[in-house]
């Protein structure tokens, strides 16, 4: 048997894949089974892509594996990292490195332990540390063998401590350690039942049943066009994604529910969890490597058959797929940062089809795409039969953050009646830039061309693209003079005018500086456990939050996100407005909700306020389909970043000639401002034929990345950026 492998190497020039011969001791392999090969000189590790009878290599040139250290995937994972690598102009190591058990890594020499291991002192290691036997220990080894003295420890907290695996490993070689599989550890806590609805499930409302209905037919017809549930906030659509996976349950089958950021939203996995109890595994980033290849183990075994997690959760390796659920589908950490710059939502449509499983996204603001392209469910109205609160638009033209009066007494409104309001202002810090009052200098990063925010608590100036702080100037260091002007309020401004204002009401901020100070779940449980008081916050605040004693929802600035020059734009700005508009009057008292704009003639506003997404997404696509933007075209974005200005707009250059010459036509170069040190330039495909768009940009990039990338160029792909 010859296997196909696919070696997970960094290297973009080294493509796969490269054959092996299957001796007898190897008859266990199959496609998905990772491989430690000889390669060249090296030893790496590989993913089995094929299995063939014979090779076209010459048989001497032959060699077989090391050895196969690991687990299968399942091979339709195996084609799906694949095809991600292709869609989204990556490798393949990169593509397969998003399957692999957790721990894997592209590059890896040799397989890292895969089993949690505990490490233990040997005989002739109580020796060494009293000094018996010769051997000679440097300090890091020292401390290893001395925090065993009081027994075994895990390996992982004991590399954590000591620095590192590697020392572990010398030692252990030498004899001094032993490492050898962790005892099982007790598994976390978790309710007991398995399927069904459960007790205490509501009965489906009727737009609930008819959505199920629809669903469960096409559970029975094994996949089809995906569907978009389009329920306003607060119709129930978890219960229907409850019910729906407790459906694919009934049919045997496995279920995936991609969630945003958990730690924002943490009630809805819970929902899960409750109904579901054992077969639930929910994975997020606070999970430490362990019990992440704990909770992979458990998926690939069967014995979790639910998987509850974020945009990595649709690589979960189940068997038998029958339903992939994308809650809140726009919300926009579907997509992946680094490379592969993949887009969970598509990945989810690709697997779900070659799986015969059914996509299942939904949103109360769904994407113009999916509300073009797929079958829609609706729930139009909230659960108890309440309207959704009315929306005021209000001007403020020149008044920058500052509050509104009809804002200001709706706050005080709310402290009068010991109720709860949500502020949104979508920008973090204190004020968002500084400038000297006399000679005009404006504060920028030293790294990246933009303003620095000042962040007051932290008595800090920092840079929100690279991290970059310095201290807060007392004077201008140009000409001198200490009539320094701050411009812009931001959220931790806000918070100490809300606080002033209100008091003693209690005033909550939610943003990332807090979040990285005490965690998002510690400020949204202090808000939730207080009887009154109101949460300010960026964007954070408007996600699915189920707070049911707010009364106000407010937005200033809202049409701040419509200055930036996107396509998305509009969408984000009434995706935005909708959903913090849902958070309130969710429980018995009415709700309201002010919204403070520069424009309140605004498109999406206008739409937001009459709680009209259709109508919205309809004026959203017309105008998509005019520009020859998504659904109707498709971006494909390349950006060249180097150390010194030049290079990375030559390289950009040549990546636009190769296509120009391709008969692709391609926008820019454009310059894009500095990041993180690194001058910056972009040139965007907008094309109607996706397929060949991406190939083309990626045989562009390939060709200017041979001549462009020895001087220093790196080249980014992003397929669909957001
Ligand atoms: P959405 O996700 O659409 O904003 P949720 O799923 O959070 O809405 O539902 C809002 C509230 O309504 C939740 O507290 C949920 O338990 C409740 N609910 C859902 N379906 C029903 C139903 N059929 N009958 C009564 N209450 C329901
Ligand atoms: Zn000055
Ligand atoms: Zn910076």
């Amino acid at each position: 048997m010859i296997a196909r492998v696919e070696p997970l190497t960094r290297a973009r020039a080294l493509r796969g894949p490269f054959d092996y011969r299957l001796g007898e001791d190897l008859r266990g392999v199959r496609v998905g089974s990772t491989l430690l090969v000889p390669f060249g000189r090296r030893r790496v590790l590989g993913v089995v892509v094929e299995l063939a009878e014979r090779s076209e290599m010459a048989p001497e040139r032959l060699v077989e594996p090391l050895a196969a250290p690991e687990a299968a995937v399942p091979p339709a994972l195996v084609r799906l990292g694949l095809w991600v690598a292709e869609e989204y102009c990556s490798t393949p190591a990169r593509g397969l490195a998003l399957v692999l058990p957790p721990g894997t890594g592209t590059g890896a020499r040799r397989p890292r332990p895969r089993e949690p291991l505990r490490a233990r002192l040997t005989e002739a290691g109580w020796g060494a540390l009293a000094g018996r036997g010769g051997e000679r220990l440097g300090p890091r080894q020292r401390a290893a063998l001395g925090a065993l003295r009081r027994g075994a420890l895990p390996a992982a907290e004991l590399a954590r401590a000591t620095g590192g695996h590697a020392t572990l490993r010398r030692l252990e070689r030498r004899g001094l350690l032993a490492l050898e599989p962790l005892p099982e550890s007790p598994r976390r806590p978790r309710t007991a039942r398995t399927l069904g609805p459960g007790a205490g499930a509501p009965r489906p409302t009727a737009a609930q049943a008819s959505a199920l209905a629809a669903i469960r037919r096409r559970l029975e017809s094994r996949g089809g066009r995906p569907l978009l549930l389009h329920g306003v906030t607060g119709s129930g659509k978890t219960e229907v994604y409850l019910r729906a996976v407790a459906a694919a349950l009934e049919r045997r089958r496995s279920a995936i529910v991609l969630v945003p950021e958990i730690a924002l939203t943490p009630q809805t996995a819970g929902r899960f969890v409750e109904r579901f109890g054992e077969s639930v595994a929910v994975l997020h980033s606070a999970l430490s490597a362990r019990e992440r290849y704990a909770d992979w183990k458990r998926l690939r075994s069967g014995e979790a058959r639910v998987c509850v997690g974020p945009r990595s959760a649709v690589f979960a390796p189940l068997d038998d797929l029958g339903l992939i659920v994308v809650d809140e589908e726009h919300d926009g950490s579907y997509k992946q940062d680094g490379d592969p710059r993949y887009d969970a939502r598509l990945v989810a449509e690709r697997r779900a089809a070659a799986e015969d499983a059914v996509l299942l996204a939904g949103s109360a603001t769904p994407r113009a795409e999916s509300f073009a392209r797929y079958e829609r469910l609706s729930l139009p109205d909230r659960v108890d039969g309440r309207p959704l609160p009315p929306v005021e638009v209000v001007g403020m033209v020149g008044a920058g953050g500052a509050l509104h009066e009809r804002a200001r007494d709706a706050l005080s409104e709310v402290r009068r009646r010991g109720e709860k309001g949500i502020v949104l202002l979508n920008r973090r810090g204190w004020s968002n830039f500084l400038s000297c009052g006399v000679c005009g200098r404006v504060w920028e990063c030293p790294r990246c061309d933009v303003t620095l925010v000042l962040h007051r608590a932290a008595a800090a100036m920092a840079c929100h693209h690279c991290g970059h702080r310095e201290p807060v100037p007392s004077a201008c260091p140009d000409c001198g003079s200490v009539s320094l002007a701050r411009h812009g309020a931001g959220t931790e401004q806000l918070e100490r005018e809300l606080a002033a204002l209100l008091a003693p009401l209690p005033v909550f901020r939610l943003d990332s500086d807090s979040a990285a100070a005490g965690g998002v779940a510690d400020v949204l449980a202090r808000f939730d456990a207080a009887p009154a008081g109101v949460l300010v916050g960026t964007q954070m605040v408007a996600k699915g939050h189920d707070f049911p004693e707010v009364t106000l929802a407010l937005v200033l600035d809202a049409d701040a996100t419509l200055r930036f020059p996107d396509f998305r734009a509009e969408e984000r700005t009434f995706a935005l407005v909708a959903q913090l508009a849902g958070r309130s009057g969710r429980g018995a008292r009415e709700g309201r909700v002010i919204v403070q704009a520069l424009d309140p003639e605004a498109r999406p506003l206008r739409h937001a306020a009459g709680h009209d997404a259709e109508g919205f997404l309809r004026g959203e696509l017309a105008r998509r389909k005019a520009l020859g933007y998504p659904p109707f075209g498709h971006l494909v974005r390349v950006v060249c970043a180097s150390a010194e200005p030049g290079p990375e707009l030559a390289a950009v250059r040549a990546v636009r000639d190769a296509l120009t010459t391709a008969g692709v036509p391609a926008l820019g170069p454009a310059a894009l401002f500095r990041r993180q040190g690194k001058s910056r330039a972009q040139v965007v495909v907008k094309s109607r034929e996706r397929a060949r768009a991406i190939e083309q940009v990626g045989a562009a990039v390939e060709r200017a990345a041979a001549e462009h990338g020895r001087r220093g160029v790196s080249f980014a792909v992003d397929v669909d950026p957001a």
